[in-house]
């Protein structure tokens, strides 16, 4: 994407309503409040107005239009924020950010980053109003490559029912609360052996057609929980987005499969008494799953050049890489996982477990947020929910599978008065995750590809850290890009040039999931992590180097870009863990199953203890991180407590 493009696209956008494909109806007009001018001079501050990216008008709006997803403290965090920015700059040059020159504006963001909670705060504007502006300049290319992509299959035949028409006091054998990884796999397995099962998703069904033509952002946002808004607070704070959707979080997963390696299962078996996790057992539940989500190698006619920059690198270092195992059969590159596939070649639960549920009669209840378990003489005899309408209704059973997923179950079992076991939210691992990009002198136009597409696990196994060459759809990628203003501009104009390449550590499990209704998410990097991180951002730049890249961005803020080992060695050892960007997409381990009472609120067989019928199904059950992408391990555990179930019930 260019400067001229850009432009062209934000001038459309202002004057070409159509322009606004599948934009929110809530989107005010175009003309600025007064009350906007905060949020205003910041975009003009982020993507400076003397640039052709620079249409303030646009910038703000897309930023608006954002924020109506978030929730209202997010809104306000950013508005306040906004006039935090407007105010110091009065204190700093004498007048607002807004009247502000390019320079003047330049200087004021250099003295306001200066300090841990401004830098933290302007890292969190620029993303918002990168990510907002970003996805509104790459519409025409998003949903270009997604009409011109072929559907490789059409979506699957679900037995969905939108809570608004759903009555309340229905029977059924089991409920599962939740769709995603482990819920679907779980409603699978009890369908298929003959149990009258319920679904109830707090999130709704999306359609191909609707990947093919919504606009990105109402895409990202409405797939997400909170609008993709979620982090962990901490040092640092981490970004730490969930999927919520009838699907959960594998529709918007980029597809990467592993396998649980032997080791974490053994750890599991020996250390947390999980039997379950015996390989013996768990290697079978794992091929059955590999088989049922159609894992395959990504082919290198689909991978682009992003992922073989990755392999070529690694390979000239004589480093263990190749293409990832992927669940997306007919993959064509589009970059789109994030934000659902247009082809529905991702092969997420939407598309195997449910539709084989459905086939044996379960039944899905959609947007609907289950509130509690309902609970008599200390047995679970069903659930209550609410409706989109704040309405309410019962769905009874016998035995309930929780599978809210990791930050959704522990605040689910406090409001049914089931969280007084001293573990439950805590333990919580998160898999953190760094990037760093290659400037290459050819384009690489990382987003033409496969979005996660090739590994570098050389230093897996000693140091727990894995690299996956990482992508993201057009325009929706610039975090990594260092610096505001004009410096900004630049990055962007030459994104194309680079080559990201993303590090995973095997994290300690010191994060905790706070509260009953909205999650609070804790997590501080302890200190060997943060070490980990450190070496994963020096192995990913020793990969782009040996890739050819000319300079490399390491993504530690305030850092400048390196261009040989010894430069590249001077910023870690300069830097401080807690200032890196971190992400993390695999939070797992706060209601965690073994066998001793005292440590793990789940039985090694995946029963809830303290309560008959309640089991759990779904991330939160791993005893610790396990290492690698986590998908099909919460498969094949959930796999592993239904056929629990489906015992005990004979
Ligand atoms: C951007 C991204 C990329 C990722 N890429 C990969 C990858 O490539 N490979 C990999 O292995 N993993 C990946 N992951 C992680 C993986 O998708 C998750 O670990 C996995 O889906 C978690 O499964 P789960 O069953 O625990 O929860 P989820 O799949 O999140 O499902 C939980 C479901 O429960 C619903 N729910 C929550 N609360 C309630 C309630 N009260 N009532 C009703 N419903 C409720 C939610 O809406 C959600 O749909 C990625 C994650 C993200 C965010």
């Amino acid at each position: 994407m260019k400067f001229n493009r850009l432009a062209r696209r934000q001038r459309s956008i202002q004057t070409n309503p159509a322009a606004r494909r599948g934009s929110s109806q809530n989107i005010n007009s175009a003309r600025l409040r007064l009350s906007d001018r905060p949020l205003e001079a910041v975009c003009r501050a982020i993507l400076p107005v003397e640039s052709p990216m620079g249409d303030v008008r646009a910038n703000t709006e897309a930023l608006k239009r954002y924020l109506t997803y978030q929730p209202s403290y997010i809104d306000m965090a950013v508005r306040s924020g906004a006039v935090a920015m407007n105010l110091a700059s009065r204190a700093l040059i004498g007048r607002s950010l807004y009247d502000a020159t390019a320079e003047e504006r330049e200087r004021v963001i250099a003295l306001f980053t200066k300090t841990t909670v401004g830098s933290n705060a302007m890292e969190g504007l620029k993303a918002l109003v990168l990510l907002a502006s970003g996805a509104e300049m790459a519409t025409d290319e998003i949903l270009e490559t997604s009409r011109n992509a072929t559907i490789e299959r059409p979506d699957a035949k679900l037995d969905v029912t939108p809570s608004i028409s759903w009555s309340s006091g229905r029977r059924f054998d089991a409920i599962v609360v939740g769709s995603g990884a482990g819920g679907a796999m779980a409603a699978m397995e009890l369908a298929e052996a003959g149990l009258n099962v319920a679904i109830i998703e707090e999130g709704r069904r999306w359609t191909v057609e609707e990947f093919r033509t919504i606009h990105p952002l109402d895409r990202f946002a409405g797939l997400y929980r909170d609008g993709g808004s979620t982090a962990a607070l901490g040092q640092p704070p981490v970004v730490l987005p969930i999927g919520r959707a009838v699907g959960g979080t594998t529709v918007v997963n980029s597809g990467t499969c592993y396998k649980t390696p032997k080791d974490v299962l053994l750890h599991w078996r020996d250390d947390a008494g999980l039997g379950l996790a015996d390989p013996d057992d768990f290697i079978s539940l794992l091929d059955r799953v590999w088989e049922i989500v159609k894992v395959g190698p990504v082919p290198l006619n689909v991978m682009g050049k992003n992922g073989k920059t990755a392999i070529k690198g690694a390979g000239k270092l004589n480093w263990s890489t190749g293409p990832l195992d992927r669940n997306a059969p007919g993959c064509g590159g589009t970059c789109q996982c994030a934000i659902g596939c247009p082809k529905n070649a991702k092969y997420g639960v939407h598309l195997n477990a449910l539709p084989a549920a459905c086939a044996s009669g379960a039944r899905i209840i959609s947007e609907a947020r289950v509130s509690k378990l309902l609970i008599e003489g200390g047995e679970v005899i069903g659930v209550e929910a609410t409706r989109t309408d704040g309405s309410i209704f019962n769905v009874l059973a016998p035995r309930v599978v929780i599978a809210a997923g990791t930050t959704e179950t522990p605040l689910l079992l406090r409001r049914s008065g089931l969280g007084s076991h001293p573990m439950v939210g805590k333990n919580m691992a998160i898999h953190p995750a760094i990037g760093v990009a290659g400037r290459f002198e050819e384009p690489v136009t990382a987003w033409h590809g496969v979005l996660q597409s090739a590994y570098v696990d050389q230093l897996h196994e000693e140091h727990g850290i894995l690299m996956e060459a990482t992508a993201t759809p057009p325009g929706m990628g610039s975090m990594i890009l260092p610096g505001f203003g004009r410096r900004l501009v630049a990055e962007i104009e030459n994104a194309d040039h680079l080559a990201t390449l993303g590090g995973m550590v095997a994290d300690l499990s010191v994060g905790r999931v706070m509260g009953r209704n909205r999650a609070t998410l804790i997590y501080n990097l302890s200190k060997r992590d943060g070490k980990r991180l450190m070496e994963a951002v020096r192995g990913s730049a020793k990969v782009m180097f040996s890739a050819g890249a000319t300079e490399v961005l390491t993504g530690i803020p305030g850092q400048p870009p390196v261009h040989n080992d010894q430069e590249l060695d001077d910023v870690i050892s300069r830097s401080d863990p807690r200032t890196l960007h971190i992400a993390a997409f695999h939070p797992v381990g706060t209601v965690a199953a073994g066998s001793d009472p005292e440590r793990f609120p789940v039985e090694p067989s995946g029963a809830l203890r303290g309560v008959r019928g309640a089991w759990v199904a779904d991330g939160s059950l791993m005893p610790t991180c396990p290492g690698v992408n986590p998908q099909i391990t919460i498969m094949a555990l959930a796999l592993a407590v239904a056929g629990n179930i489906i015992k005990e019930q004979k």
